[in-house]
């Protein structure tokens, strides 16, 4: 479904990622990790458009999209979701949702009543008609969640959505991320919770200082000496 080949990115004299590639089969769950700066979310901008690579190339369902801006890469089925959880405040969580149903759905009835569905699927059901200001860290980061499945993706991008959560939010979340699956959508995580990179990913890339360093299943990558020594900083 995606393939990540051979790509780096300068910002002017600091190389963020080194040739890095990777693959992500169709319906597959698939880990990125790697100590802070690494490049993760950089090739999340990458894949998904906001950032143009200095070289290499991303192809998508067997296209190559690495020349497509954001919004036809979204038209084609590629979402993400932000670190940085910014939900449009005055809107309520109902709205903020429809806002990813508008990519499918132009008419407001259509994409308010797919919002609703969506919302239901990541529990937020009994949230809908309150100001997305009022949730909290967890009901936001669901909403960041229910904006990108909004849309309707077959790849889902998603940066960090368990940071700042406590253990039984991390808990009540895993299966969300399960049920996406399920539901015929295939997963590209950054995420620094091994204990639920563990427990959902069948496949890990290891990022450090922008070169993939290791990949394959969580348990043996968490063993490979040179994952261990980058995240200790020696790398
Ligand atoms: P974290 O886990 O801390 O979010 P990361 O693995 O996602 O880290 P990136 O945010 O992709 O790493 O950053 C990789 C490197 O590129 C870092 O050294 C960062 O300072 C640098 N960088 C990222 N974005 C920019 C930018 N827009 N301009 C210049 N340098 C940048």
């Amino acid at each position: 479904m995606l393939d990540v080949v051979q790509v780096s990115k300068w910002y002017g004299g600091l190389q963020a990622i080194a040739d890095a590639s990777l693959t992500v089969a169709e319906g597959a769950i698939v880990g990125l990790i790697g100590p802070n700066g690494a490049g993760k979310t950089t090739l999340f901008g990458v894949i998904s458009g906001f950032v143009p690579p200095s070289g290499g190339e991303v192809r998508f369902a067997g296209t190559a999209v690495t020349a497509e801006p954001p919004h036809l890469r979204a038209r084609r089925g590629i979402a993400r979701t932000f670190q940085i959880v910014q939900p449009f405040a005055g809107l309520s969580v109902h709205e903020n949702i429809a806002v990813g149903a508008y990519l499918r759905h132009a008419h407001r009835a259509d994409a308010m009543g797919h919002a609703a569905r969506v919302a239901e699927r990541v529990g937020l059901g009994p949230m809908l008609d309150q100001p997305a200001a009022a949730l909290t860290v967890a009901g936001r980061k669901r909403l960041e969640l229910a904006r990108a499945l909004a849309t309707e993706p077959r790849l889902l991008l998603l940066d960090e959505v368990l940071a700042g959560l406590n253990p039984s939010e991390i808990r009540d979340i895993l299966p969300v991320l399960r049920s996406i699956r399920e539901g015929g959508v295939t997963i590209l995580m950054i995420e620094h919770v091994m204990q639920a990179v563990m427990a959902l990913c069948e496949d890990v890339y290891v990022l450090a200082q922008g070169r993939m360093i290791a990949h394959g299943p969580p348990r043996e990558v968490c063993e490979d000496p040179a994952v261990i020594e980058a995240y200790l900083g020696h790398g």
